[in-house]
């Protein structure tokens, strides 16, 4: 790709808060696809380190934290005209909070995930009031308070973001694979209808990252590719799922909401050592982490038919996430130990030696049995296609790209999550980015290749029910 092509003119200021691994990938995407005032670019970091990189660009580098007592006089500052674009991918700032005060001020707004201010996801008493049920929930509260406005896209990342966009595009594949000729539907509801009448059961966000870097991993230091703060902060979250209407069985230690959307439950235990079966494309079977994920909730309650205390059909969703190996051995030893690694390394381009990001979604329990439909970005193609990124950074900041491009072609959209935008058009923009997107069928079901020498708590009578997911 090198004409790359213009997605138009951002009128006033582009504040990006947060330049870590995400900001940097995005950086350069916004340089190449839109046209803005450069002296009005300004990044918001507390971190000295990106000084030189942000100066040497013309980019106004703030070096400081937004923080609950700071944000209002800092970002109206920044914004004083009532207009311009405010990009927040960092830790540690309520997503909630900011995107209220960008809609105030008249200014767009994106992020990648319902970040709650610095304290949240370790001091919060309460699991039930840690969960992403109970963050998204803030966030749909604000939606049905004051509906329409400035739009703020909320969770436009990899996942939760396109992967939104990916079951849409699995649902037509299905639609023409079984013989169908259902038109794309137009409303919420009519998605909803589809899926039930395709008889899918569930959906996995099925991930496996085989990046590798030529180093092994050192003793008390966390490796990721991407945020380890963020995923250390989601691991340590209950795990959490959507809960779908064909499940007949409750584990013991799980919860359910009787406010808000109600399509999710949580369990007493961090999804960051909660296994479940899944499949991807490379591996095929293996186990991923029950992650706790904005995704799981929005995809469940996007496709509900029927009132939400009482519905008629529901799919099960969850993050079926095998990270890195580096990651899974960092998990192991946080968790082993009890104490978290106090060095935080993120593996660069430069640094991985190999490997892909296959980030999709195996929509289940339908006459073909579950179809696999996503990026398999390697990293020598991220390396091509766009600088300062891994494989995983590329396929959240074109994520990004594309949510910045239907926000600024709908700039009146309210509070929007990504099931609610057009992903016709998103993906038209993400897909470049992505390396290969494919459908890939199996007739792999939670029951196959499973040791027959030790019972297991599983229930034959259908092999996609999660207490059969749910590995033991
Ligand atoms: P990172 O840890 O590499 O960077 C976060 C940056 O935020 C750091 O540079 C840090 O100094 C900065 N920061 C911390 N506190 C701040 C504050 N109060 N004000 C301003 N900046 C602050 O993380 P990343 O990999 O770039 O991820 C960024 C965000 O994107 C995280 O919230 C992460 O969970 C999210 N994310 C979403 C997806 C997705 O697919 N939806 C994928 C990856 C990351």
């Amino acid at each position: 790709m090198t004409n790359y092509p213009n997605y138009g003119h951002i009128d006033g200021p582009i504040v990006m808060i947060g330049f870590g691994s995400i900001g940097r990938g995005t950086l350069p995407l916004i340089e190449r696809h839109f046209d803005y005032d450069a002296k009005q670019f300004v990044v918001i970091e507390p971190s000295h380190d990106a000084h030189t990189f942000l100066t040497q660009r013309g980019i106004r580098h703030v070096e400081e934290k937004v923080t609950r007592e700071n944000y209002r006089a800092l970002l109206s500052g920044l914004f004083p005209d009532g207009k311009g674009f405010c990009v927040n991918l960092s830790v540690d700032t309520s997503s909630l909070d900011i995107m209220k005060l960008c809609r105030e001020l008249g200014v767009l707004y994106i992020d990648t995930v319902v970040e709650p201010w610095e304290g949240f996801y370790f001091d919060t008493p309460d699991n039930a009031d840690r969960t992403n049920y109970a963050l998204r929930q803030t966030v749909r509260d604000e939606k049905a308070r004051n509906p329409g406005g400035p739009t703020a896209v909320s969770c436009c990342g990899a996942n939760p973001g396109m992967v939104s966009w990916f079951v849409k595009e699995a649902l037509m594949t299905l639609v023409s694979d079984t013989g169908r000729s259902d038109p794309m539907p137009t409303s919420r509801e009519d998605w909803a209808r589809l899926m039930q009448s395709l008889g899918v059961k569930g959906v996995h966000i099925a991930e496996r990252d085989t990046q590798k870097s030529s180093q092994p991993k050192p003793l008390g230091t966390f490796v990721n590719t991407w945020s380890v703060e963020g995923f250390i902060s989601e691991g340590f979250q209950p795990a959490e799922l959507g809960w779908g209407t064909h499940e007949t069985w409750l584990p013991e230690t799980a919860h359910s909401y009787d406010t808000g959307c109600q399509a999710g439950i949580w369990f007493e235990r961090p999804g960051a050592i909660t296994r479940v079966h899944t499949w991807c494309p490379t591996p095929g079977p293996q186990y991923g982490f029950l992650v706790t994920h904005n995704e799981a909730i929005s995809i469940s309650d996007y496709y509900t038919v029927g009132a939400p205390d009482a519905p008629a059909y529901r799919p099960t969703c969850h993050y079926a996430y095998r990270p890195s190996d580096d990651a899974v051995l960092s998990l192991e030893e946080c968790f082993g130990s009890g104490v978290t690694q106090t060095k935080h390394h993120i593996l660069d381009e430069n640094e991985i030696i190999g490997g892909r990001d296959e980030l999709g979604v195996l929509l289940y329990g339908h006459e073909k049995n579950a179809l696999w439909y996503g990026s398999r970005l390697s990293i020598e193609e991220a390396r091509e296609l766009a600088p300062f990124q891994n494989a995983t950074g590329l396929q959240v900041s074109s994520a990004v790209l594309a949510g910045m491009v239907w926000a600024l072609e709908n700039p009146e959209a309210g509070i929007v999550e990504t099931d609610e935008m057009d992903h016709v058009r998103c993906l038209e923009v993400q897909r470049p980015y992505l390396g290969p997107v494919e459908a890939h069928y199996t007739d792999w079901t939670p029951l196959a290749n499973r040791w027959t020498q030790f019972e297991e708590d599983i229930d034959e009578s259908d092999p996609w029910l999660f207490r059969n997911v749910l590995a033991s």
